[in-house]
């Protein structure tokens, strides 16, 4: 094989982590057991790969770069715990594989929304997710109201998974190194979630993208064309609040009653 074969490429998201101890540390993180069963999305040089498959019962690769794929395959195609798919993991319905429990990707930043939108889809099939994520990304993930970073995206991730940060990531740690810096998450899906009624579901997209859009402005404003000042303080919520101001308990709350 031609070494070009393999040089990183762009529209890929390709930056392959290439520090041995930060690798280690961040598996260990992940608390690999004999009997897990693992998905991993864009394995890259296998950097991780190696030593997941050292510890797991089986774990299966979705790689999308027809190069990597034929690396990959040399590399550990003997192994009998390793499941090869060429494939975009977007298109990739993991059912297909019966039970996975930890899904892990340091993933190609540029699509990590709808990496998130897929997550979000198939939660039912994971136990634990790992993604190491653009760190602002991963920031907006896990944050909390009254912060600059709280919006949608943590609204609706939130309504599906607890998120904990494990630890930010130096661009040092990367080949090539990315423009930004990156953070290690830890997604648990909720036990209890709204997320089957789908009318629920779309009522909250609606009222977070209402309120969001005008994010200045406060709620009894944005929001006037579904609740009156009397309606929300009605359910509670102080009308001179700013969508930034509300849970998202809050929102789920305001979605049922619309
Ligand atoms: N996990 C490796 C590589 C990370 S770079 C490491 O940590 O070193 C991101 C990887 O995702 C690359 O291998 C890239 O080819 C792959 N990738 C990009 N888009 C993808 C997609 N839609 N589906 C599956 N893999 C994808």
């Amino acid at each position: 094989m031609k070494k070009n074969n393999l040089k990183p490429k762009k529209f890929f998201g390709q930056n392959f982590l290439s520090d041995s101890q930060l690798i280690e540390e961040l598996i260990e993180e992940m608390n690999i057991k004999d009997e897990d069963r693992l998905l991993e999305i864009g394995p890259g040089k296998g950097a991780m790969t190696n030593l997941l498959l050292e510890k797991c019962e089986s774990l299966t690769a979705i790689e999308i770069d027809k190069n990597l794929i034929r690396f990959l395959e040399k590399v550990f195609g003997d192994k009998k715990n390793f499941n090869l798919i060429e494939k975009d993991i977007l298109q990739y319905d993991p059912k297909e594989l019966g039970r996975v429990n930890k899904l892990i990707g340091n993933i190609p930043y540029n699509i990590s929304t709808p990496i998130i939108e897929w997550i979000i889809d198939n939660k039912s099939s994971f136990d634990e997710v790992f993604l190491m994520l653009q760190k602002e990304f991963g920031e907006r993930c896990f944050a909390q109201p009254n912060t600059k970073s709280y919006g949608r995206l943590s609204i609706f991730v939130q309504c599906f998974f607890d998120v904990t940060a494990i630890r930010e990531v130096d661009k040092s740690f990367f080949n090539p190194p990315p423009k930004v810096q990156s953070i290690f998450l830890k997604f648990t899906p909720k036990v209890l979630d709204i997320t089957s009624n789908s009318v629920l579901m779309k009522n909250l997209s609606i009222l977070t993208r209402e309120a969001f859009s005008k994010r200045r402005k406060l709620i009894s404003n944005s929001l006037k064309s579904f609740f009156s000042e009397q309606d929300l303080v009605e359910l509670g919520i102080e009308t001179k609040s700013r969508p930034e101001n509300l849970s998202v308990e809050t929102y789920i709350k305001l979605a049922k009653s619309i």
